[in-house]
C-alpha cells in the first residue's frame, strides 16, 4: 500500500516541473485543499439545485468556478494566493450558508477544516496563516451571532437533516486525512528526494577531490530556487580557508588536499541535512542554510569555525590545525550574485581583521 502511494506520489509530482521537496509537498496538499473544495461544492450545487433555491445554488456554482481557478493559480505556483482564496471562499460559503439555512447546520465545520488547513499546509508565511485563522475564528463567532440573532431566510424542513450529515462526515473526513497524511505524505516526498538528491551525485555535479557539490551544481540549484514560488529563508556563507598557501608550500600540495577533503566534512557534519555545501573555488566553499535567519546562521558557523580550529588534523603523519574565515548574510533568492559578493565581502573583511572569524 506504502509502496503504491508513493510510486503514485512520484508519478503525480514528476509531471510537475522540477520543485523542492517542501513545494511538492505544498503542491501536493493544495491541489488535495481544491480538490476537496471543489467535490463539496458539486455536492452543494445540487443539493441546493434539489431544494429548489437558486440563490445558493448560483453562489456554490461561482463557488466550483473559483476552484477552477484557484486550482489554476496553483499549477502556476501562486500558493500564497490560491490558499488566502480558498480560506476566504470557505468563510463566505459559512457565512452565506448560515444566513440562508441556519447556523444550527453546523457550517461551522467548513471553518474548522480551513482551521487546520492553516497548521498543516504551509501555503505562506505564518503572519499570513495567522491572521487567516483569526479571521476564521471571527467567522465562528459570527455564525453563533447569526444563530441567535437572525432567522434562516429558506426553511429547508427535512432536507436538514442531509446537509448535516454531510457536513459532518465531510469535515471529519477532511480533519483526519490532513492531520494523518501529511506527515506521512512529507516524509515520503522527502524520501523520493534525498533519492533523488543522491541520484544528482553524478560526476558532473560534484567535485572529484572533496565529493561536495560542485559550482556547476550551484548553478543549476539556484536556477530551480529562483524559480520557486515557495517563501524561502535561507541564508549563504562564503567560507575560506585561512593562510592556505603557507599550508601548501610548507607541507606540500598532497596535504593541503587532505586539509580539503577535512574540512569539507567537518563543513557537512557541522550542520544539518538540508544544508547544503558547495566546493566554490580552490579553497573557498559556498554554504546555503535552509530556513534559518541570520542570528541562527551566525551561530551556526561560528561554532562550526571553531570545532575547525580546535580539531587537530592529522595528515601524512602531522598534526595540523587550520582555521577558516567565513563571511554570511541572508539570502535573497531573487537576487543571488548579489548575496554571493555580499558573504564573499564579508569574508575577505574578516580576513583584514585577523581571520578565523565569522562576520554577518
Ligand atoms: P588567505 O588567508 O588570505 O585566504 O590566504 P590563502 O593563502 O589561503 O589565500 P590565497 O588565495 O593566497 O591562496 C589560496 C591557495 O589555495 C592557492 C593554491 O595553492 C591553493 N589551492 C587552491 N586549490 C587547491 C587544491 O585543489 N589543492 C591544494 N592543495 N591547494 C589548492
Ligand atoms: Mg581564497
Ligand atoms: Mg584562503
Amino acid at each position: 500500500m506504502k509502496e503504491r502511494l508513493e510510486t503514485f506520489l512520484g508519478r503525480f509530482l514528476s509531471r510537475h516541473t522540477a520543485k523542492s521537496g517542501d513545494e511538492e509537498y505544498l503542491f501536493l496538499f493544495s491541489s488535495a485543499a481544491c480538490f476537496y473544495a471543489a467535490s463539496t461544492h458539486l455536492f452543494l450545487i445540487f443539493f441546493h439545485l434539489a431544494i429548489d433555491i437558486l440563490p445558493l445554488f448560483l453562489i456554490y456554482l461561482f463557488g466550483f468556478l473559483t476552484d477552477l481557478f484557484i486550482w489554476g493559480l496553483l499549477k502556476r505556483g501562486y500558493y500564497t494566493l490560491s490558499g488566502i482564496l480558498l480560506s476566504l471562499l470557505v468563510m463566505f460559503h459559512a457565512v452565506i450558508s448560515s444566513i440562508g439555512t441556519g447556523a444550527d447546520k453546523l457550517y461551522f465545520l467548513y471553518l474548522l477544516v480551513a482551521f487546520v488547513m492553516q497548521l498543516i499546509i504551509p501555503y505562506a508565511r505564518v503572519r499570513i496563516r495567522v491572521l487567516m485563522s483569526v479571521a476564521l475564528w471571527a467567522c465562528m463567532v459570527a455564525l453563533l451571532f447569526i444563530q441567535h440573532f437572525t432567522t434562516p431566510i429558506w426553511d429547508i424542513g427535512r432536507a436538514s437533516i442531509a446537509i448535516m450529515l454531510f457536513n459532518v462526515h465531510v469535515s471529519i473526513i477532511a480533519v483526519a486525512v490532513q492531520v494523518t497524511l501529511g506527515n506521512v505524505v512529507r516524509d515520503m516526498i522527502m524520501r523520493l528526494k534525498s533519492t533523488e538528491l543522491e541520484e544528482l551525485k553524478n560526476e558532473s555535479n560534484t567535485d572529484a577531490l572533496t565529493g561536495l557539490f560542485n559550482r556547476r551544481y550551484a548553478d543549476i540549484f539556484f536556477e530551480t530556487l529562483s524559480a520557486s514560488r515557495v517563501d524561502q529563508n535561507w541564508c549563504i556563507a562564503m567560507l575560506d580557508i585561512d593562510d592556505f598557501k603557507l599550508i601548501n608550500d610548507t607541507y606540500g600540495h598532497q596535504v593541503g588536499d587532505d586539509i580539503l577533503i577535512l574540512i569539507g566534512n567537518t563543513a557537512k557534519a557541522s550542520l544539518r541535512k538540508t544544508d547544503l555545501v558547495f566546493r566554490w573555488g580552490g579553497e573557498e566553499f559556498l554554504i546555503l542554510l535552509k530556513d534559518t535567519d541570520i542570528s541562527d546562521a551566525f551561530n551556526i558557523l561560528d561554532k562550526m569555525r571553531s570545532n575547525i580550529a580546535s580539531e587537530c588534523l592529522e595528515t601524512h603523519g602531522k598534526n595540523l590545525s587550520v582555521t577558516v574565515t567565513i563571511g554570511v548574510c541572508p539570502l535573497d533568492i531573487h537576487n543571488i550574485s548579489q548575496s554571493i559578493s555580499t558573504c564573499d565581502r564579508l569574508m575577505y573583511k574578516g580576513k583584514t581583521l585577523g581571520k578565523n572569524i565569522v562576520l554577518m
